[in-house]
């Protein structure tokens, strides 16, 4: 029933709201979380995360800082884990708990990470608008996103509040 109401979210309510948003550009990012909000409530009152195996963490590009420039889009653990961004606590996490780790630039390599690593649940970090849309694309996945933190500004040395992932990880039962 949950899963149903998460779908009406997700298909009806968020197409509208974003038909809202063109009018109201002020409010869009507004709107999207609020989406992400009540994904995140529905999925967490609605699966029961224990027993789930394979976690995918999926996390933006911009969370490494612009002055490194080791490339990780293609294999995240060509990071040197050298500190100074959240990337290397960001691989320990996901080494400590056996997780799917990988770094998507857009929509469309998120699609196909999805595709080939084949989750049982994902934990997304990504603004509000990719968040959104790929919560929405990836329905009826169970899937928790957590929005960056943005200091410098859109797409920039972003960063996460790692309790938030630590805790996602700890609901889906790993
Ligand atoms: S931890 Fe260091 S090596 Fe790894 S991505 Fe961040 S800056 Fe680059």
């Amino acid at each position: 029933m949950k899963n149903l109401l998460r779908g009406l979210v997700l298909k009806v309510l968020y197409p509208l709201l974003m038909f809202a948003g063109a009018f109201l550009k002020d409010r869009k990012d507004k709107f999207q979380l609020f989406i992400i909000d009540l994904n995140n409530r529905l999925v967490r009152s609605g699966t029961s995360g224990q027993g789930i195996r394979k976690i995918l963490l999926l996390l933006p590009h911009c969370l490494q800082i612009s002055e490194c420039d080791v490339r990780i889009t293609h294999n995240i653990y060509n990071c040197k884990r050298c500190g100074r961004c959240e990337i290397k606590d960001l691989i320990q996490i996901a080494d400590d708990h056996n997780l799917s780790l990988f770094v998507a630039t857009g929509g469309n390599l998120a699609r196909r990470i999805v595709d080939d690593v084949r989750p049982e649940a994902i934990i997304a970090v990504a603004c509000e608008r990719d968040l959104s849309s790929g919560i929405v694309d990836t329905y009826p996945m169970p899937i928790i996103g957590i929005p960056n933190e943005r200091p410098c500004g859109p797409c920039l040395n972003t960063r996460v509040n790692l309790d938030r992932v630590k805790e996602a990880i700890q609901f889906f039962g790993k």
